[in-house]
């Protein structure tokens, strides 16, 4: 029997193998030059966040006016009451903010008369709380709007009492839309007394 040997050019193999062995060597640059993760304890609250309320006390926060706080504290939450906004002693940039939050079990007034507050970053921009529940109101002053602004995506308002999270990332520069003028890039976390009992738990903040 009579074998024909067909020989075959092994370049463009080379070729394909060098390219390939290359683009090795160009990822694993890359890899090296990305830092390593640094780390963490999950949590919650994750191990490099800033505890503002751990159920205990007000002592990371302060009113507007300068005085000392003086929402309600009890069974672990803290509760707006009437005693107006309050502010953290310290000032954020780049952060990403938890929040828990939950609306009076009592379900009182329409539209933004009902479980409102806020979570303003920087201050300033304003993150609504509402009790948006079968509760019609303008869709930038429902909860999770970012307040005269914004729409969020979706309504997905637990039933009143219910908690409820944000996390919330804020990129100081990025911050600025309609309505505002200049760049805030740091400020204190604002939680806002709309005169609604709207209780808040667990919050930190982890600067990015
Ligand atoms: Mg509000």
């Amino acid at each position: 029997m009579q074998t024909k040997i067909r020989r075959v050019s092994s370049r463009p193999f080379v070729g394909a193998l060098l390219a390939a062995s290359l683009a090795l060597r160009s990822a694993a640059a890359d890899n090296k030059a990305e830092a390593e993760p640094r780390v963490i304890e999950p949590g919650p609250p994750p191990s490099d966040a800033i505890v503002l309320f751990d159920g205990k006390d007000l002592s990371q926060w302060q009113s507007v006016n300068g005085a000392e706080a003086r929402w309600k504290i009890e069974d672990g939450v803290m509760m707006v009451n009437g005693t107006g906004n309050i502010i953290t002693k310290e000032e954020f940039a780049d952060v990403q903010v938890h929040v828990e939050w939950a609306t009076p079990k009592e379900v009182k007034g329409h539209g933004q008369e009902r479980g409102n507050s806020g979570v303003y970053l920087q201050g300033r921009y304003e993150i609504q709380v509402l009790d948006s529940y079968d509760n019609k109101t303008y869709a930038n002053g429902q909860a999770g709007a970012f307040y005269g602004v914004s729409a969020p995506l979706v309504n997905a308002s637990r039933k009143p009492s219910e908690w409820q999270t944000y996390d919330i990332p804020v990129k100081g520069e990025a911050t600025t839309a309609a309505h505002f003028t200049g760049v805030a890039s740091k400020g204190p976390l604002m939680l806002q007394d709309h005169n609604n009992p709207v209780r808040y738990r667990n919050l930190w903040i982890r600067p990015l």
